[in-house]
């Protein structure tokens, strides 16, 4: 409970919420007031933008609200059928159970002063280390997704048990509304210009999880205790003049925009909107709503949830230098900064100007985290117009990235997807890492599903390719994607509705499948315009229990090429990065886990080969293995998908040819993305 003289302080600080009587408003208790609180992040409308000038120095209230294209369906609507997806959530479900909820605990419970015997945890959450208390934020987040996903109750008791002890430690640390796992005089430290850890970075993954556990979880007593840091928040942000904050900007402080955002949004309190204003980043994003480039040297994951953040402000103010800046920065790192995988970033960082990225393949390339940020801040921008560039990049980053790190024994993530030719991924040993990356790593299977599908009032669009099924409410509609994707080079789609229900579906086209076809109940669909790449197939009718539609999207094989060296490329199979298969020369294939995550050296590198094929004419050398498996059933099938998509090269390796293999599959040894093209040989 918030007490009186926290109430005055706020009220007199002279803080823009003072002016406004929102802060009032805001330390009123909401448990027992609320018993159905506002879930809908995508509510703008309730939000009263007359209160205070949210622009700057816009005039207030003088700008209209964007509306929404196409939202997401929510996780508990969509139920994935896909056996792999199944057994990556089911390991990560498993491990979310298995956690210690006490070792998690133990900074928490030490910094408040209360008892814990709980033995620390490593790395990240050890006791000193400048991040800790970020992994439990993760953690709640993942709780949450994988509940709505599952409807696990284990984890929601879990979650719900862990926010109750989180209460129990933000009582204990004054009436402020501070909670985290370091000491506040931290932050003396940050507003000061003294060395200072990344302690907004660990604050912001703490409210991420109790909004994502009152989200999924209607936990009332998350969205108290997170009201309470906001309080906190705004308390401590508002006494320094805005020059100050922006230097306590320089170090990374997460997504406090968005998550402040967002919680403004749930309770339609416009005092949040003000201080996750306070966190837009100007020496970032500025030029970026101006449309320059001024990444070359940062940190990367450092700036993407600024991004995504200015993505959500936008769509709560109404104002387009918010939007201009999110889309020029999708824009320059999906297509300009990024790797044939969808990932970025070498060292962590932008090291690079725009395009080029031949000198950027190393061990450290592509952190894992940065992707998970990418995919956020691109189905975010998806909603806006349903644009299918942001479909093609979600599918290229979630197929090429995402799907590729988890390790099929135990679903153990890693850090860097190194792009260095020879090089292997290095997972963390299970139990052990509790890096940032641990940390997205399980939010990323327990939220497999939300790129899949989207709506409208009177539309649906079929983003991935995927066995599931998307139960649209709304419409009294379950729609069923029965395919063997990628192994199948199409997919269909059954409905299933009690009455007739009239809607478009929209059934993406990728970038990478030419002679794209539809058949709509057996007969061909003519639609008005050709089926291009990077499009949709739009259908539009009413339609009837059992109505089916059956696409086909033909893959082949084709090449990119990095920008800035036409002779090293990436070889693709449809949507698929295809990865040669190295094998395990002066590799132990047991220390390809550890619990650093820099420990990716130790092994002497190998010769990599060099490819002599014509780059115009891939399929003349490259030849299929196996062919793609027609029936899946039981134990066979598994060992048959583990041979399909397996490809060879046949006399253009110098010096020996290479099985290619999709980079997603191959694990425990060594492997080649970018291939060093030589002149193609006349035969
Ligand atoms: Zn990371």
């Amino acid at each position: 409970m918030i007490r009186r003289d926290f109430l005055r302080r706020v009220l007199y600080s002279g803080t823009a919420l003072a002016a406004t009587g929102a802060a009032a408003r805001a330390i009123t208790p909401r448990i027992g007031q609320d018993a159905t609180p506002v879930l809908d992040l995508f509510k703008v409308d309730p939000l009263n933008l007359t209160d205070v000038n949210l622009t700057g120095t816009d005039p207030p209230g003088t700008q209209s609200l964007p509306t929404f294209t196409a939202i997401p369906f929510r996780l508990e609507d969509v139920r994935i059928l896909d056996p792999d997806l199944l057994r990556m959530r089911e390991q990560t479900l498993d491990y979310l159970l298995a956690l210690d909820s006490d070792r998690l605990l133990h900074n928490f419970r030490v910094n408040a002063k209360l008892p814990s015997s709980a033995e620390p945890l490593y790395n990240r959450e050890s006791p000193t280390n400048g991040w800790r208390g970020h992994y439990v934020g993760h953690f709640l987040s993942a709780c949450s997704q994988m509940y709505a996903s599952t409807g696990d109750v284990r984890l929601k008791a879990k979650a719900g048990a862990m926010v109750s002890e989180l209460a129990k430690c933000q009582a204990q640390l004054g009436d402020m509304g501070y909670l985290s796992a370091f000491p506040e005089s931290g932050f003396d430290d940050l507003e000061q210009g003294r060395p200072a850890a990344v302690l907004w970075y660990a604050l912001h993954k703490i409210m991420a999880g109790l909004l994502d556990v009152h989200e999924h979880m209607q936990n009332p007593q998350a969205l108290q205790v997170l009201e309470g840091m906001a309080a906190w928040t705004d308390w401590r942000t508002g006494r320094l003049p805005e020059e100050q904050m922006q230097r306590t900007l320089q170090i990374e402080f997460g997504g406090m925009n968005e998550v402040l955002a967002n919680l403004s949004a749930v309770t339609t309190n416009p005092r949040y909107l003000v201080v996750a204003k306070r966190f837009d980043h100007h020496a970032v994003l500025d030029p970026a709503a101006q449309g320059r480039d001024t990444l070359t040297t940062l940190h990367a994951n450092t700036q993407i949830p600024k991004f995504i953040g200015a993505a959500r402000e936008f769509e709560l103010t109404g104002n387009p230098r918010y939007r201009d800046a999110a889309q020029f920065f999708w824009q320059q790192v999906a297509l300009h900064r990024s790797y044939v995988t969808g990932g970025n970033s070498a060292s962590e960082h932008f090291r690079t100007p725009p395009d080029v990225l031949a000198s950027e393949l190393t061990d450290l390339s592509q952190e894992t985290c940065n992707t998970y940020n990418m995919l956020k801040l691109t189905r975010q921008l998806f909603t806006w117009r349903a644009e299918p560039q942001y479909a093609d990049y979600y599918e290229r980053a979630f197929l090429n990235h995402i799907l590729a790190t988890p390790n099929p024994a135990d679903g153990s993530p890693l850090y860097y997807l190194g792009m260095q030719p020879g090089q292997w991924k290095v997972h963390f040993v299970p139990h052990e890492g509790f890096f940032c990356c641990c940390g997205t790593g399980l939010e990323n299977f327990s939220k497999l599903s939300e790129g899949f599908y989207f709506h409208n009032e009177h539309s649906l669009w079929v983003n991935l390719f995927f066995a599931s099924e998307v139960n649209w409410r709304e419409k009294g509609v379950i729609l069923r994607q029965e395919t063997r994707f990628p192994e199948e080079a199409g997919t269909r789609l059954l409905m299933q509705t009690k009455s007739p229900a009239r809607f478009t579906l929209n059934v993406r086209i990728p970038y990478w499948a030419e002679g794209a076809s539809v058949t709509l109940n057996g007969k061909p669909f003519e639609p008005e315009q050709k089926l291009e790449p990077s499009s949709y197939a739009k259908i539009d009718r009413t339609w009837k229990n059992g109505d089916r539609v059956d696409v086909k999207l033909p893959m082949r094989l084709h090449l990119q090429p990095i920008p800035d060296d036409p002779t090293l490329a990436a070889i693709m199979y449809g949507p698929l990065v295809l990865a040669g298969e190295l094998g395990t020369e002066n590799l132990d294939p047991k220390r390809i886990y550890s619990d650093d995550k820099f420990l990716h050296g130790g092994f002497p590198a190998i010769p990599v080969p060099e490819l002599a094929g014509d780059r115009n004419a891939l399929d003349k050398w490259i030849q299929t293995v196996s062919a793609p498996v027609d029936k899946a059933v039981g134990q066979k099938a598994v060992s048959q998908k583990n041979a399909a998509l397996t490809f060879r090269t046949v006399n253009a390796g110098r010096p020996q040819d290479v099985t290619l293999r999709p980079f997603n599959r191959v694990f425990n040894q060594r492997y080649c993305v970018y291939w060093k093209f030589r002149p193609a040989v006349e035969a």
